[in-house]
């Protein structure tokens, strides 16, 4: 669970992978973008898009560096969904694949998987495994549904599901989603919260030497720490949790968090700090203080190679997008605005985040930025086994392996309980002590 950077440069294999994972998306997706609209069809969850890149390249595949498979799984339903997240197609791959910079946070998780930033923040590719892959696809069509019937879903938001694969090399599975925090405010603390407190504290000795780290369960219960919203905004928020909450308890789903940044307002964004991931991702939280930042970025290409793929890039968006170029075709993501990708939506009104407001719904001193993440685990056979096992010693709610309708309950219990504005918690707490 250390999470070092180390360099890559071209003789890395995880410079390799990324710029294969980019190679595919860009092209990819600008072929995706570059068709007529369309309705979805019940065909286009079932599609799979397959690329065979090489140094040579052929009428169908620009020549790449490297040789590799590439496979955009439902790009017609992906397409629709970033759509309706609201995403502009240039600003998308211009992101992901403009400059070919990503930093990468390696494994900060349990579950293996790996963290890539778009090199604006705006975007994460996580590789899944080919569990998760499976059921994410198997939940795709339910999935887009419940995007287009709740435009403001607090869930995880799915922009591609790609694999690559490297001769000789195993199947990478990897999907891109949005990061939900902001690249121009900085955030304070961080919470993932799953409503249980068995194994969910961080030690707060820690802390010190890593005061960015995410905390849990325990250390917010600690802190006797609130979701401050006043009646109007506590409504909206709790309303579309138990909503998605809903859907992941009816698909079987489990072990999901709800990631919370906090913007200070009073402290503002004065800390200039050394490293941006640090302050917008710092998962796991053993970062060795005297290490380089805990990211790095991959080669940069030569100025050249960036001139050619910018003109290469432009010209691909041109020639295929069939509605007229918007303003953004033209500029390099360096000049791309800093902010939120959906100002427009619910939860990302106030600053790209959601305001905390005092009883009278009068703006009180945080920005939340927050969101529904981790949510493809499938309460399968191995979290079957945990249970059991866990269940033989302790209680058998406070356990974080518990079946789908539990988890959620629990889960939507836990966040309703710390949900109220500052007002409604000094009251609570004087009915407490007059109790
Ligand atoms: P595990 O299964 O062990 O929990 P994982 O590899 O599935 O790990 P996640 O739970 O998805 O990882 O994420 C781990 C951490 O990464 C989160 O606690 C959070 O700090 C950060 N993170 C994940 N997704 C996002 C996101 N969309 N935006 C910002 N930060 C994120
Ligand atoms: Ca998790
Ligand atoms: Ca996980």
């Amino acid at each position: 669970r250390v999470l070092v950077g180390t360099k890559v440069d071209e003789t890395h294999a995880n410079w390799v992978t990324a710029y294969n994972m980019l190679t595919g998306i860009r092209v990819s997706v600008s072929r995706t973008n570059a068709k007529l609209d369309r309705d979805v069809t019940l065909a286009d969850f079932d599609v799979k898009q397959k690329s065979t890149f090489d140094i040579a390249g052929n009428e169908l595949v620009p020549s790449a560096k490297y040789d590799f498979k590439f496979k955009d799984y439902a790009p017609w339903v992906f397409r629709n969904l970033r759509g309706l997240f609201r995403l502009d197609p240039a600003d998308y791959l211009m992101s992901l694949t403009g400059k070919y910079i990503l930093s990468e946070l390696g494994s900060p998780g349990k579950s293996g998987s790996f963290f890539y930033f778009s090199r604006d923040y705006k975007y994460i590719i996580k590789t899944i495994h080919h569990a998760e892959h499976k059921f994410l696809r198997k939940i795709l069509k339910d999935y887009y549904n419940h995007v287009k019937a709740n435009p403001n879903t607090l869930l995880s938001q799915f922009y591609g599901l790609h694999r690559v694969k490297m001769p000789y090399g195993k199947k990478i599975h990897f999907v891109v989603m949005n990061n939900l925090f902001p690249p121009h405010r900085d955030i304070h603390q961080t919470f993932d919260l799953k409503g249980s407190t068995t194994g969910r504290d961080y030690k707060e000795d820690d802390l010190e030497k890593n005061p960015r780290a995410t905390l849990k369960d325990l250390n917010w219960l600690r802190r006797k720490r609130k979701l401050e919203l006043g009646l109007q905004k506590k409504q909206m928020f709790l309303e579309q949790l138990q909503k998605d909450v809903k859907l992941l308890q009816r698909l079987g789903i489990m072990d999901y968090s709800l990631l919370i940044g906090i913007h200070d307002l009073r402290r503002g964004n004065e800390e200039n700090l050394r490293d941006k991931t640090l302050r917008v991702f710092n998962p796991g939280g053993d970062i060795p203080e005297e290490s380089e930042p805990n990211s790095f970025l991959m080669r940069t290409p030569s100025k050249l190679e960036n001139q050619r793929k910018a003109r290469e890039l432009r010209q691909m968006l041109q020639a295929e997008r069939p509605v007229p170029m918007g303003q953004t075709s033209n500029r390099m993501p360096d000049e791309l605005e800093e902010g939120h990708s959906r100002p427009d939506a619910l939860f990302n009104q106030d600053d790209g985040g959601f305001q905390a407001t005092h009883e009278d719904n009068t703006p009180a001193d945080e920005i939340y930025y927050l969101g529904v993440i981790d949510c493809l685990t499938h309460y399968g056979i191995i979290k079957k086994l945990e249970n059991f096992w866990k269940g033989l010693s302790g209680d058998r709610t406070q356990i974080s392996a518990l079946p789908p309708q539990e988890y959620g309950d629990r889960f939507l219990n836990f966040i309703s309980g710390i949900t109220m504005s500052q007002e409604e918690a000094v009251r609570e707490a004087q009915e407490r002590d007059a109790a």
